[in-house]
C-alpha cells in the first residue's frame, strides 16, 4: 500500500521529493525541536495520482482523516468544533520554489456556529469574522471556482457604502454582513452553497491545491524556470496560529545573513498584529527586524537563538518565515535563500572560514555565471526606466554612450574622447575599429553567435543583437524603436547587455572591483567592498587547485594574449587569422584574389608575409612558454571584397556621368560575381581555400614558422600549433598536412633550427566527428569548433536564426536554451563522445580541446569535463568563469 500522508514529525529535508521543500523543511524543524505548529503533508505522489487519474486516490482520506485525529487529539479540540474550534492552513509546497504560482487556503474549520466560538475564545469578535469571509472568500475562488475579482467588487462596494478606505475599518457585524453577500454569491454562480462542514472545507481544500498545479500561472512559471511538468506539489496541512491578535502578535520574515552582500548581521521585516500574507503583500509599512527587540524581546530571543540554530545545521543562509501569536513565537518556514551572485560568493568563502563547509563544498555553491555577472559593470537596478528595445543579450554588463551608426564616426568620435554605442543592422569585419571604439554594440539582426555576438564577448565589450523591433536607418542615421520613438545619431542610451534591453538616456553605473582585481591582482575600494574580490580569489584558487580540464583563450592580437594571461589562460586555443587580412591590407588580398598570373599572386603574398610573421611574433611573445593554436585562414575571400552594391553603383554613376569606370572597379566586380555564393557558409571556405587557392597555406605557414625561429633565437620558448579549420574527409587534411610540413622543413633547414610545430585540425562538420578515426591518422590534435558544428548538425544558420524564431522555438519548448549558447548534449554532444572514442582509438595521445563559444558556457564546461577533453577555449573574458566551472565539474 503507498502511503501518502506524512506527519511532520516523520519526515525531513532529504524527503523534498515526496514531501516538497516547504514540507520537508517544516518536517526537519519540527526534529529540530523548533516551535513549528503541528501539521503533516500530504506527498506529491497523491497528487501526481490524482492528476492522471482525475479522483481522490483510494486511501487518502482515511490517511487523512487518521492524521486529522492525531491532530485534534494533541490539541484537545476539534477541526471546526463550535465552541472552541481547531483550525487549518492548507498549503501548496512543490520540490522547487514556485512562490505564489499555487493556491494555499487558510482558516480551514470556520463555518457559521464555530466563527461565534472563535469570536469568544479569542475576546475578538471582528478577528473571527475577518477570518471566516476570508475563508469564504479562498474557498469560493480555489475549490468553487468563483472569480476572486466578484469577491473583491463586493468588498470595496461595502467600503464605500460605509465611506472608509481601509478594510482594518470595517467592524465585527460589517464582516458578518459581508460573509452572507459572499455566500449569496457563491450560491448564485455556482448552485452550491458554502460547505459548512469542515472535513469537506479540508478534504476539497486539498484537492484544489493538487489542481492548482496544472494551473496557468504555474505552469507558465515552470516554463520559464525549467521546472518539470510532472512533478506535482505536496500539500501541507497545519494548524493555524495567528498573528493578527493584536499588538503581542505580529508576523515577519527574516534571513540569516544578507542575502544582498552575504555579510552577517540581521535581516527582515516585522508587521504587528498582522498576518504572514500581510508582510509580502506590502499592504501597511513593516519595520526592520532589530525593532522586535524592543517590541518583544522573549520573542525576539528565540527567534535569534534558532536562526542560529537553523544556520548551522543547514550550513547556509536560511530565509524563516514566523509568526507571534499573543507572545508565542512560532515557525512557520524555512529553506536555503535565494541570494545575489556577490552574496553567493561571500558566503561561501565565510562558511568556509567559520568551518561549516569545507573548501570543496564552497566552490560547489559559487557558480561561473554569477562571477560573469561581478566582472561587468552593471546598471543600478533602482534607476532603469522604460526600455526602448529588447533583444539578444550576447555580451553582458552595461554601457552607457552616443549613437553612432557606422565604424568611421565611432572611431572618429571615440578618439575625441566621447563614448559611444555602435548601432548596426548587423556587423561585418569591416566594423572592427569601431566595435573597438564602441562602450557597446547594437544590433537589430543577428543571434549569440553573430558577429557582433562573438566579437563584442571576446573583446568583453557588452552586446545586444537581433533587436528586430528597431528598425535601424545607417543612411538617414537614426533608428526607431517600436513605439516610434526616433533617435538620431548623437543621443545617448543606456545598453544592458545582461538583460538585452535598451534604454534612453543615461543610467548610472556601478563598477566591478571584481574585474579590477582580474586586470592588475589589486581588491577591494569598490563599490562591491573588499570581501567580494577576495572570496572571487579564494574560490578560483580552489578550482584551479581541483580541476583536470585546462583553460585556453581565444584570441587573436598580442593585446588579447596579455589579457588572458593575466585571467589565468594557460595558451591560445584558438588564434583566428581573418582580421589580419584587414586594413591596410586588404588591398593585398584583392591583389592576390584578382591575379591574372603566378607571379602577380606571388608578389601579393610575398608582401603580406611580413605582415603576418609579425602578427604571430607578437602573440608567440605575449603568450611566451604556453602553447597558441594558430588557425589557417577559414572565411570565404568575397568577405574580403567590396560590398557588391557598392561597387555596381560606383561604376553605373560613372556611367551615367559619361565617364570611364574606374578599371580596378570593373575587375573587382566581376570577382564579387565570379565568388558569389548563396551559402557562403558551406562554400568555399576553410580548409578548402587552403586546397584551390596557390601559395596561401604555404604564405601563411612560412609567417608562423619564421615567426617561431625569430622567437627562438630571441631566446623565448614558442609553442606554436597549426590548426586546419573546416576539415570533413582525411584527404583534406593529408594534402594540407603535407603542405605544412613542407614549408617547415624547408624553414627549418635555412635557419638550422628544429621547428615541431603539431598539426591538427578543427571537428567542426558532423562527417569530421563520424570519420574522426581517420583524421586522427592526420592530426595531433583536435580541437572541436562547436559554432559550425552546432550549426551543421541542427542546419541551422547561426547568424540569422537567433533572431528568426529561436523565441518562438524556447515559448514552444522545443529546447529550453539556444544550443549556440549551451552545448546540445544529446546531439552535438553526441558527435563529440564518438570524435573523442574515435580518435583516441587511432591516437591515445590525442590531445582534445575545443574553441567553439560554448568553450565558456558554464553548463557545456561540465560536459566537456565528462567528455574526456583536455582544455577548453573562450574568450579572454569567460577564462575565469571556465577555470571556476571546471573546478566545480572536477568535483561532481
Ligand atoms: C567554431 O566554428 O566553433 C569556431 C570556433 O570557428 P568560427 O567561430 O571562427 O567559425
Ligand atoms: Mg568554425
Amino acid at each position: 500500500m503507498v502511503r501518502y500522508v506524512y506527519d511532520f514529525t516523520e519526515g525531513g529535508r532529504d524527503m523534498a521529493d515526496l514531501l516538497g521543500g516547504k514540507g520537508s523543511n517544516l518536517a526537519e524543524m519540527t526534529r529540530l525541536g523548533l516551535p513549528v505548529p503541528p501539521g503533516f503533508t500530504v506527498t506529491s505522489e497523491a497528487c501526481r495520482a490524482f492528476l492522471e487519474t482525475g479522483s481522490e486516490p483510494a486511501g487518502l482520506w482515511e490517511e487523512v482523516s487518521a492524521h486529522l485525529a492525531g491532530l485534534e487529539a494533541s490539541a484537545g479540540r476539534s477541526l471546526g468544533q463550535p465552541d472552541d474550534p481547531l483550525l487549518l492552513s492548507v498549503r501548496s509546497g512543490a520540490k522547487f520554489s514556485m512562490p505564489g504560482m499555487m493556491e494555499t487556503i487558510l482558516d480551514i474549520g470556520l463555518n457559521d456556529d464555530s466563527v461565534l466560538g472563535l469570536a469568544k475564545v479569542s475576546g475578538n469578535e471582528r478577528f473571527a469574522w475577518d477570518s471566516y469571509r476570508r475563508l469564504v472568500q479562498m474557498l469560493g475562488s480555489t475549490v468553487m471556482g468563483v472569480d476572486s475579482s466578484r469577491f473583491e467588487r463586493s468588498l470595496a462596494l461595502l467600503k464605500d457604502l460605509r465611506g472608509v478606505q481601509d478594510d482594518v475599518h470595517l467592524t465585527a457585524s460589517d464582516l458578518a454582513e459581508l460573509v452572507e453577500t459572499y455566500k449569496n454569491l457563491i450560491h448564485l454562480e455556482t448552485g452550491d452553497h458554502f460547505p459548512q462542514s469542515p472535513a469537506e472545507q479540508l478534504r476539497r481544500a486539498i484537492l484544489a491545491v493538487f489542481e492548482s498545479w496544472n494551473g496557468e500561472r504555474a505552469r507558465l512559471y515552470r516554463r520559464r524556470e525549467h521546472i518539470a511538468d510532472d512533478l506535482g506539489t505536496a500539500v501541507n496541512v497545519q494548524r493555524m496560529v495567528f498573528g493578527n491578535l493584536g499588538a503581542d502578535s505580529g508576523s515577519g520574515v527574516a534571513f540569516t545573513r544578507d542575502p544582498a552582500t552575504g555579510r552577517s548581521g540581521l535581516y527582515g521585516d516585522y508587521l504587528p498584529d498582522a498576518q504572514g500574507e500581510d508582510v509580502v503583500a506590502g499592504i501597511r509599512n513593516t519595520v526592520p527586524l532589530a525593532e522586535l527587540k524592543r517590541l518583544d524581546a522573549r520573542s525576539y530571543d528565540g527567534l535569534r537563538t534558532h536562526m542560529r540554530t537553523l544556520e548551522r545545521h543547514y550550513r547556509d543562509l536560511c530565509d524563516i518565515e514566523f509568526t507571534i501569536e499573543r507572545g508565542t513565537l512560532w515557525m512557520l518556514q524555512t529553506r536555503v535563500g535565494k541570494r545575489t551572485a556577490e552574496a553567493a560568493f561571500v558566503l561561501a568563502a565565510e562558511l568556509a572560514d567559520e568551518g561549516l563547509i569545507t573548501p570543496d563544498e564552497a566552490l560547489a555553491r559559487v557558480s561561473g555565471e554569477g562571477l560573469a555577472r561581478l566582472m561587468f559593470p552593471r546598471f543600478d537596478a533602482s534607476a532603469t526606466g522604460t526600455a526602448l528595445a529588447h533583444g539578444v543579450p550576447a555580451s553582458p554588463g552595461a554601457a552607457v554612450g552616443t549613437v553612432v551608426f557606422d565604424s568611421a564616426q565611432a572611431v572618429r568620435r571615440a578618439a575625441a574622447g566621447e563614448k559611444v554605442v555602435l548601432v548596426r543592422q548587423e556587423t561585418t569585419p569591416d566594423d572592427l575599429p569601431g566595435m573597438i571604439a564602441a562602450q557597446a554594440v547594437l544590433t537589430s539582426r543577428g543571434g549569440k553567435t553573430s558577429h557582433a555576438a562573438v566579437v563584442a564577448r571576446g573583446m568583453g565589450k557588452v552586446c545586444v543583437c537581433g533587436a528586430e523591433e528597431l528598425t535601424v536607418d545607417t543612411e538617414a542615421r537614426r533608428f526607431t524603436a517600436a513605439d516610434g520613438t526616433v533617435v538620431e545619431e548623437g543621443t545617448v542610451v543606456s545598453v544592458d547587455g545582461s538583460a538585452g534591453a535598451v534604454y534612453a538616456g543615461s543610467v548610472p553605473l556601478v563598477d566591478s572591483a571584481v574585474i579590477r582585481y582580474l586586470e592588475d591582482g589589486r581588491g577591494g575600494g569598490g563599490s562591491q567592498g573588499v570581501d567580494v574580490v577576495d572570496a572571487v580569489a579564494r574560490a578560483l584558487a580552489r578550482a584551479d587547485t581541483v580541476r583536470r580540464l585546462e583553460v585556453r583563450a581565444n584570441a587573436d592580437t598580442p593585446e588579447d594574449a596579455v589579457r588572458a594571461r593575466r585571467f589565468g589562460a594557460q595558451g591560445i586555443g584558438l588564434c583566428r587569422t581573418e582580421h589580419m587580412f584587414l586594413g591596410d591590407r586588404r588591398k593585398l588580398v584583392e591583389q592576390m584574389i584578382l591575379a591574372g598570373t603566378d607571379a602577380e599572386r606571388d608578389r601579393a603574398l610575398a608582401d603580406l608575409l611580413p605582415l603576418q610573421r609579425r602578427d604571430f611574433v607578437g602573440i608567440l611573445e605575449a603568450m611566451d612558454g604556453l602553447p597558441v593554436t594558430i588557425r589557417l585562414l577559414d572565411p570565404p575571400l568575397h568577405e574580403f571584397l567590396p560590398d557588391h552594391t557598392e561597387l555596381a553603383v560606383r561604376i553605373a554613376t560613372a556611367q551615367a556621368r559619361g565617364e570611364e569606370p574606374d578599371a580596378h572597379d570593373v575587375a573587382l566586380l566581376g570577382a564579387v560575381n565570379r565568388m558569389h555564393e548563396e551559402n557562403p557558409m558551406l562554400g568555399l571556405r576553410g580548409v578548402r581555400l587552403g586546397l584551390v587557392v596557390p601559395g596561401l597555406v604555404a604564405m601563411q605557414v612560412r609567417a608562423i614558422g619564421e615567426a617561431v625561429t625569430e622567437r627562438l633565437s630571441a631566446g623565448g620558448a614558442p609553442q606554436a600549433e597549426i590548426m586546419v579549420p573546416l576539415v570533413g574527409d582525411v584527404r583534406e587534411l593529408r594534402l594540407v598536412r603535407a603542405e605544412v610540413q613542407r614549408v617547415l622543413a624547408e624553414i627549418s633547414r635555412a635557419a638550422g633550427v628544429v621547428l615541431d610545430c603539431p598539426v591538427g585540425t578543427m571537428i567542426e562538420l558532423p562527417r569530421a566527428a563520424l570519420t574522426a578515426g581517420r583524421i586522427a591518422e592526420e592530426a595531433e590534435f583536435f580541437s572541436f569548433g562547436t559554432n559550425d558544428l552546432t550549426q551543421t548538425t541542427w542546419g541551422f544558420s547561426r547568424d540569422d536564426v537567433e533572431a528568426e524564431f529561436f523565441s518562438a522555438y524556447l515559448d514552444k519548448g522545443v529546447f529550453s536554451t539556444s544550443p549556440f549558447e549551451a552545448l546540445d548534449r544529446e546531439g552535438v554532444g553526441r558527435l563529440v563522445n564518438i570524435a573523442v572514442a574515435e580518435g583516441r582509438a587511432t591516437r591515445p595521445d590525442l590531445k582534445i580541446g575545443v574553441c567553439g563559444e560554448h568553450g565558456g558556457d558554464p553548463d557545456s564546461v561540465h560536459f566537456f569535463h565528462t567528455a574526456g577533453l583536455d582544455y577548453v577555449s573562450c574568450s579572454p573574458f569567460r577564462v575565469p568563469v571556465a577555470r571556476l566551472e571546471a573546478g566545480r565539474a572536477a568535483l561532481e
